[in-house]
């Protein structure tokens, strides 16, 4: 499975699954679809699913361009969208899979940013490969999405969820917002020498043009505040006792950075 990442909008990623064996292609996200049907037709495939994280614009927006292009294609979206993806013909529920191919997306219920997101997760092939994560706007490179729908303890399982997967996971979020999330991240946890570290080369990248995505989980799990509610230097840094009460305050000191 060869993942194509396509930037679309002003700072969303849409990713394209192609597998050249059988020339079909999956759509993570379409938030448009342009250039998803210009890569289509430069791999001289056909579009077979559409997998979508959650109902908003910049994660829809392509789909029925993409359907009326490829009416064979099957959309995917959380059970809880019903009604509002559009032509959403699969409503998938925690441990459903969808096969792509010949890998399968094992579907995580992650619900937080909208109360009806969920993630797909294609586990490694091989040891030693890499497993890939698409998730939308729940996890970003150096922060999570914002809470549209849901609350703190939602978001704070949601994203336990996904710490709790392999640090070899890649993590194809739809959005660059790396370094200003990494901005605000260093003002909680300026001591961090993983973070530091990852500011500077992501600073470099994108002086470069170059995008972030995807990021690995295991670097995550050391510079993510969003994932690091229970450690005591961030819980003291922004004067709270416990993981829930850690997550709301960076969560509205983010929303306010
Ligand atoms: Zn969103
Ligand atoms: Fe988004």
């Amino acid at each position: 499975m060869h993942i194509y990442r396509l930037p679309a909008r002003v700072d969303n990623y849409i990713f394209l699954l192609h597998d050249p064996t059988t020339s079909t292609a999956a759509v993570v996200d379409p938030a448009e679809s342009t250039d998803v049907l210009r890569q289509l037709q430069a791999l001289n495939s056909r579009l077979v699913a559409i997998l979508n994280t959650h109902h908003h614009h910049d994660h829809v927006g392509g789909n029925q361009a993409l359907l009326a292009a490829f009416p064979e294609a099957i959309v995917y979206g959380g059970a809880e969208d019903r009604g509002r993806i559009p032509g959403q013909q699969v409503f998938l529920q925690e441990g459903d899979r969808v096969i792509f191919a010949d890998r399968t997306a094992e579907v995580l219920f992650v619900p937080g940013h909208t109360r009806a997101h969920i993630a797909y997760f294609f586990a490694a092939p091989q040891p030693g490969e890499p497993a890939e994560l698409f998730c939308g706007d729940t996890l970003f490179s150096g922060g999570c999405g914002r809470l549209f729908e849901g609350t703190p303890s939602q978001m704070v399982a949601s994203l336990s969820k996904l710490r709790a997967l392999p640090d070899h996971t890649r993590i194809w979020c739809a959005h660059e917002y790396t370094l200003k999330n990494l901005q605000f991240d260093l003002t909680v946890d300026r001591e961090n020498v993983a973070l530091q570290q990852y500011y500077t080369e992501v600073e470099e990248s994108r002086k470069r043009g170059a995008a972030t995505i995807p990021a690995l989980l295991g670097r995550e799990k050391r510079i993510n505040p969003f994932l690091r509610w229970d450690e005591p230097t961030l819980q003291r840094a922004v004067k709270a006792s416990n993981p829930i009460q850690t997550f709301t305050r960076l969560r509205g000191m983010k929303d306010q950075f």
